[in-house]
């Protein structure tokens, strides 16, 4: 799960990490109101979304008045903000962030990521901060450094003190620095993060070391212990057909296709995907209910499934050992009656209570299409789909 800039920053000050001081705004003249709270003359405005690359396109700004601030942030408010990394269509900034300007003498990169090789954090910086990681890794790989930390010891002062020196900082930044990485580490430990970055970690000129952006994400199955990080989420930032799907606990993931899937087991949902690209269709998604689905988990489904307009038939597809499929067939006549189905069903039931489930879907009357078998399903599938103008 990721957060915002502002929340990030917030996190980290916490830990000891300098950040600049800033306000939060909902509205233009509410930034307005920050700059002046603020004071000084010079404020960095910045789009609140969950992406970097905003100063690429726009989504950060260097104003020299209030009027600038509060007339800069109306042109972001309500915009979709599309960066290298959302892709279309974009981020929707709803909140802004002002902060008082730094002069910038150096900026660096920070990242701490989890290594999955050596099952540790490892710490990765580079003296040439401002460019995305993935363009430092290949315009400049030879100023990346890499370190990695052993859990049983943490971040011990001699690796922080090594790391500053390969930066090239000298004097009071290398202390500045020490302190910047362990509170970093204890950041990312104390919180289940998977990733903390500050690109720019800057040198004001005035020689002191400040994190000008952050960033920080968390592993979404250690939320459940840190009600402090899940309460962050803003499912503005996020597919609203995954966000809903999240609320109801399904497994879901969109994707580009039109036929909608609803399958037990990841297995099975994986298998089916396939079955359905070989019969020439496209999944819109995978989506695993799980073991124990009642009808009214089925009927959540379906509308999960039917958040996504491009869905112009829905597969299911259940194989049930500890689910029922007389469970699943009135699951499907309710969501079909309730939700006021128009697109054609195609159902494959196999397993425990298969006769009676078979039964249900028939006696109801509905226009569902049965299939027997996994590949028979996906030709039924992708065979019912409306035919698309040529
Ligand atoms: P990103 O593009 O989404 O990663 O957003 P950043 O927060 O990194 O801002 C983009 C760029 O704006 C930074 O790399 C800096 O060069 C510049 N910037 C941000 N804050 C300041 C500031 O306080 N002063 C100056 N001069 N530039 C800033
Ligand atoms: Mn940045």
């Amino acid at each position: 799960m990721d957060i915002h800039e502002y929340q990030a920053k917030e996190i980290l000050a916490g830990f000891g990490v300098p950040v600049p001081r800033g306000g939060l705004a909902y509205s233009p003249e509410q930034a307005g109101y920050r700059a002046r709270e603020l004071g000084g003359d010079a404020w960095v405005v910045k789009a609140q979304i969950h992406s970097g690359g905003r100063g690429e396109v726009g989504g950060v700004k260097l104003c020299r008045s209030e009027e600038e601030v509060r007339s800069f942030a109306a042109t972001l408010f309500g915009r979709q903000l599309v960066t290298k990394q959302t892709g279309e269509p974009g981020k929707g900034v709803y909140r802004v962030w002002v902060e008082g300007a730094s002069d910038i003498a150096q900026e660096l990169y920070l990242g701490f990521v989890l290594d999955r090789k050596t099952e540790r954090i490892m710490i990765v910086a580079s003296s040439h901060g401002g460019m995305e990681i993935e363009d430092l890794a290949v315009e400049d790989p030879d100023s990346l450094h890499r370190m990695v930390i052993d859990p049983a010891v943490g971040l011990a002062e001699f690796q922080a003190r090594e790391l500053a020196f390969s930066l090239g900082l000298k004097g009071g930044q290398v202390a500045q620095m020490v302190k910047v990485l362990r509170a970093c580490y204890r950041a990312y430990r104390d919180h289940d993060a998977m990733m903390v970055e500050i690109n720019p970690l800057v040198v004001t000129r005035t020689g002191e070391l400040v994190a000008l952006d952050a960033k920080m994400s968390f592993d979404t199955n250690a939320l459940y212990r840190r009600p402090e990080i899940a309460q962050l989420r803003d499912p503005s930032q996020e597919d609203a057909r995954e966000s809903s799907a999240a609320d109801n606990g399904l497994a879901y993931v969109g994707l580009t296709g039109d036929i909608g899937c609803i399958i037990n087991g990841a297995g099975l949902a994986m298998a089916t995907m396939d079955m359905i690209h070989l019969s020439g269709g496209e999944p819109a998604n995978f989506l695993d209910i799980g073991g124990g689905a009642s009808p009214e988990r089925v009927a959540t489904a379906f509308r999960t499934v039917l958040t996504d307009t491009n869905v112009s038939v829905i597969l299911v597809n259940i194989f049930a050992g500890i689910n029922r499929c007389d469970w699943v067939a009135e699951g499907v006549v309710q969501a079909y009656r309730n939700e006021g189905l128009t697109l054609p069903v195609v159902v494959r039931l196999a397993g425990t209570n298969v006769e009676a489930g078979r039964k249900i879907l028939e006696e109801s009357g509905l226009p569902i299409i049965a299939a027997d078998t996994l590949a028979d399903a996906a030709e039924h599938a992708v065979a019912a789909r409306p035919k698309l103008a040529a």
